[in-house]
């Protein structure tokens, strides 16, 4: 039933994204994904996390034997090992000082994703990507990149056209698996990113700032033992043959207009024109020019019905019953607490699109 709830849609030279094939029921499961590559979003969480699940780690008994630093959860991740240049230049590149440490994490990015199959950076740089890296941070990281792994491993395909592409679909479509929910960890909380995922299929899921879907990806859940399929759920009924969306920053739905616009640009690299930001845009300029501000019903009611309270992830109702009944029981996507609320009715036949987004 999963697989077949969403479908690609392609408009030739135009555009590709995700569409409803069928009514859909809040809480239902819209995609399953698999990422193309895992990447650690600090070096100091390779201590912590499973370098190829990114669980956390509770033995010492599985280290990598090539870069004797990357460590793992199970015999089935240490198998799995974790992306071959990075294994070979983490040595150095924990010992060495980056002259602009900030940029670690595109190094950690670069050497991951160079260490995946052609096929996979093809899929990635056939995605839109609007963020521009500047020239001179590509040729930073690139100097680095050669330095950091011999001669004989840079693959073929590295170049510093693809190098731009790859950076800029990852600032877009870098999915995250937040810190651990509940821990001791000094250095990482539920609000820390403690990896990122990019995926093909997914990616065609556009933004919103009021989705219709949004991702989970509880990868300490200790029912799932190594398992990094990312699940999209409906929050709301949506009707056959609606585009699937979800925010690409859904800690932040609750966020007002302008600042959640800049947030927008400067994580995501682009300027979000969706339906609730146009809105929004007239409204703040209303609120200007008349000193008076009132809340706009419909986002109030979203925002109170899909905001966590404790984390400001994003709440979706558990699946349906068997027998189709909605759950009134609502999961935050990033601290996993549950809540109950009321659902709203399912929409009139010729309404259906209103309550999608
Ligand atoms: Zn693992
Ligand atoms: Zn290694
Ligand atoms: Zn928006
Ligand atoms: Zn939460």
């Amino acid at each position: 039933m999963a697989s077949s709830s969403t479908k690609m849609e392609i408009i030739p030279g135009k555009d590709r994204f995700l569409s409803a094939t069928r009514p859909i029921q809040p809480g239902e499961i819209l995609l399953t994904d698999q990422p193309l590559i895992l990447y650690p979003a600090s070096l100091s969480y390779l201590e912590i996390f499973c370098s190829n699940c990114f669980r956390i780690v509770s033995s010492e008994q599985f280290r990598c034997m090539t870069c004797n630093i990357a460590r793992f959860c199970s015999a089935r991740c240490y198998s799995s090992s974790h992306p071959t240049l990075l294994c070979h230049a983490l040595p150095s590149l924990i010992a060495d000082e980056l002259q602009l440490p900030s940029h670690t994490p595109d190094l950690i990015f670069l050497l991951s994703i160079y260490s995946t199959s052609a096929d996979s950076i093809l899929q990635l740089i056939s995605l839109p990507s609007p963020d521009s890296p500047p020239y001179s941070l590509i040729e930073y990281l690139e100097t680095q990149f050669v330095r950091l792994i011999p001669r004989n491993m840079i693959p073929r395909h590295f170049s510093h056209g693809i190098t731009f592409k790859l950076l800029s679909v990852e600032k877009t479509y870098g999915l995250p698996i937040y810190g651990p929910r509940e821990s001791d960890f000094i250095d990482c909380d539920i609000h820390d990113i403690r990896a990122y995922g990019l995926f093909f299929r997914a990616s065609h899921i556009k933004h919103s700032c009021l989705p219709n879907s949004c991702v989970f990806n509880d990868v300490d859940d200790p029912n799932r033992q190594g398992d990094t399929t990312f699940v999209f759920k409906a929050l709301d009924w949506i009707g056959e043959g609606k585009e699937i969306s979800r925010s690409f920053v859904d800690d932040h739905l609750d966020m007002e207009y302008d600042d959640r616009f800049r947030m927008i640009k400067g994580l995501k690299g682009f300027d979000c024109k969706c339906h609730r930001c146009d809105t929004e845009k007239i409204f703040e300029k209303n609120k200007l020019d008349k000193g008076k501000r009132q809340p706009i019903a419909p986002y109030a009611h979203f925002i109170d019905c899909h905001v966590c309270h404790h984390c400001q992830g994003c709440l979706a109702p558990l699946p349906p019953s068997q027998d189709g009944v909605v759950s009134t029981v609502m999961q935050c996507n990033k601290c996993g607490v549950q809540v109950t609320k009321n659902q709203p009715d399912p929409p009139a036949a010729e309404d259906a699109s209103s309550r999608t987004v």
